[in-house]
């Protein structure tokens, strides 16, 4: 079957290929290989992508960068932020971050290295508690208590932030026991 869409140059519809490139793409000094797909106009020959459903690949290299570096993914830090049940405002204004800056990672920005600390120091519920007596305003009264409760279960689940909270029994748990 053969593939139309409006090419941009055309400025009309035409058929189209999808064809596999190779970029070096570079990350903070790294150079990161990605392999991509971009849409090919049959008639002119040109080159272009349809955002957002086609391949990003700076966004590829991204990923790759932060796979290699341990960093968090975008959808990651979503996670963990629902996880404690805040709002992107909410939970930037406890980290102490600028107004755009959380949403930006969250919508595939690359992360600073200062950043990314914090971000690993969210996977420790008790460290948000230190961040709640640090900035006790940042937070309306009842997700503070949310995130009190969420900590005293916490210690017997293990992966905790992982997907699908496995729960391991641990008979010197009073909750687990009762
Ligand atoms: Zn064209």
């Amino acid at each position: 079957m053969k593939l139309k869409d409006f090419c941009p140059y055309c400025m009309e519809i035409n058929e189209i290929e999808f064809v596999e490139k190779n970029e070096i793409i570079e990350v903070r000094g790294k150079q990161i290989p990605v392999k991509y797909k971009e849409r090919k106009c049959t008639k002119c020959g040109d080159f272009y992508s349809n955002v957002p459903e086609d391949d990003d690949p700076y966004d590829m290299a991204y990923r790759i960068y932060r796979e290699k570096h341990n960093m968090t993914q975008p959808e990651d830090i979503k996670r963990l932020r629902e996880k404690y049940g805040l709002t992107q405002d909410e939970l930037r204004k406890l980290l102490g971050w600028g107004a755009v800056t959380l949403s930006r990672y969250e919508n595939g920005a690359l992360q600073d290295g200062t950043h990314q600390n914090d971000l690993w120091a969210l996977k420790n519920p008790q460290h948000v508690l230190e961040l709640i007596s640090e900035r006790p305003d940042a937070l309306p009264k009842e997700k503070i208590e949310r995130i009190r409760t969420l900590y005293r279960f916490s210690y017997h689940f293990t992966n905790w932030d992982n997907k699908g909270d496995s729960k391991t029994y641990d008979s010197s748990c009073m909750e687990c026991a009762a």
